[in-house]
């Protein structure tokens, strides 16, 4: 363990101590591997723009192949070309595809958006899961996204018009303000929400880890606790909202959880059997610091980061009708 300790050392150590503390030894030395991984390529089919066989043909054809992830439809893994040499390809510059983490694509499929939804993402930029989700409804329906900061709203805003999304409305604003006296309006919410990026430390990016800092966790937990309560209010009775992160802590995940849906009836509820399946999922803890964390909590999916996949958390929560 020591020596893989070491050879992340260019990331601060305390940046690893909330990760220890829940993974086993054998979870937290996949963990300290995968920070060193250099992984694959991976996409996501626009679905408004092409299809999968179109995008698969045109690769083959430019000496690319590509293997699908079958719990994700749509997904694929680039099996010899780099992120450079994909983004030259037509298929790219064209918007057929679309680059995206296999982690990242799950919580669009989670919430399951259908033809004709009324969504709200609530912390949308750069795009990805709202475009993915736009594709997911056949373009119909209404996605409104919601991103408080200017340059990333612009980046979300080029993701949709590149994409062809065009049931998108964006909205520059905070999440909390936006919903401030909106109640029982929308079908489904998705909160991929602000977190500190325990999944995502990668010695070979940089911009993964040197902003993390662990007196910023109190912090982000109160924000995750601030939208997620938003989220639950805005949500129709009986609509559902899918709250992920791409950290791993509990106090991101199981707290808030534990904190928001205590002051809503409601249930996180079992995510489709493969993706307890993963080889990857580590259990969400049932306690913390003492205090028992609801049982529904088992129901969500924590991902240790490995060499094909991103660490995750995502939980999906329905609201009962009244
Ligand atoms: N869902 C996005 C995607 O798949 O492309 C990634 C979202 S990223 C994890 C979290 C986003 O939340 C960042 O763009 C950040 O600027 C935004 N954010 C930060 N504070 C926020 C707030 N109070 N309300 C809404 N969004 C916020």
């Amino acid at each position: 363990m020591k020596s893989i300790q070491e050879s992340v050392s260019i990331i601060k150590p305390e940046s690893f101590q909330l990760v220890e503390k829940i993974l086993s030894h054998a979870e937290f030395n996949a963990y300290l591997q995968a920070i060193r991984a250099v992984r694959k390529t991976t996409f996501r089919v626009n679905t408004i723009k092409s299809d999968k066989v179109t995008v698969v043909k045109i690769l083959r054809e430019s000496g690319i192949s590509v293997s699908d992830f079958p719990l994700i439809e749509n997904a694929f893994i680039v099996n010899n070309a780099t992120d450079n040499q994909i983004m030259k390809n037509e298929c790219f510059t064209k918007g057929y595809i679309y680059l995206q983490s296999l982690s990242s694509q799950i919580p669009p499929v989670i919430l399951e958006p259908k033809p004709g939804d009324y969504i709200l993402d609530l912390a949308a930029a750069p795009g990805s899961k709202t475009t993915q989700m736009a594709a997911l409804m056949k373009n119909t329906g209404t996605i409104d996204a919601v991103e408080p900061d200017f340059i990333r709203k612009e980046r979300l805003e080029y993701n949709i018009n590149q994409q062809e999304a065009a049931i998108v409305s964006v909205f520059q604003a905070r999440g909390e303000k936006f919903l401030l006296d909106v109640e029982n309006k929308y079908d489904k919410i998705l909160l991929d929400a602000p977190c500190s990026g325990e999944g995502r430390f990668n010695i070979n990016d940089k911009s993964s880890y040197f902003a993390y800092r662990l007196t910023e966790i109190p912090k982000f937990n109160r924000l995750q606790v601030k939208l997620l309560t938003s989220a639950l209010k805005a949500v129709k009775p009986g609509g559902t909202v899918v709250y992920s992160t791409c950290t791993l802590n509990t106090m991101e995940n199981e707290q808030v959880l534990h904190e928001v849906c205590n002051q809503f009836q409601c249930e996180i509820v079992p995510l489709p059997k493969g993706y307890k399946e993963l080889n990857e999922i580590t259990q969400c803890k049932s306690s913390v610091d003492g205090v028992s964390m609801r049982k529904d909590i088992h129901n969500a999916i924590k991902i240790v980061p490995s060499q094909r996949i991103e660490g995750f958390f995502v939980s999906k929560i329905v609201k009962k009708s009244v």
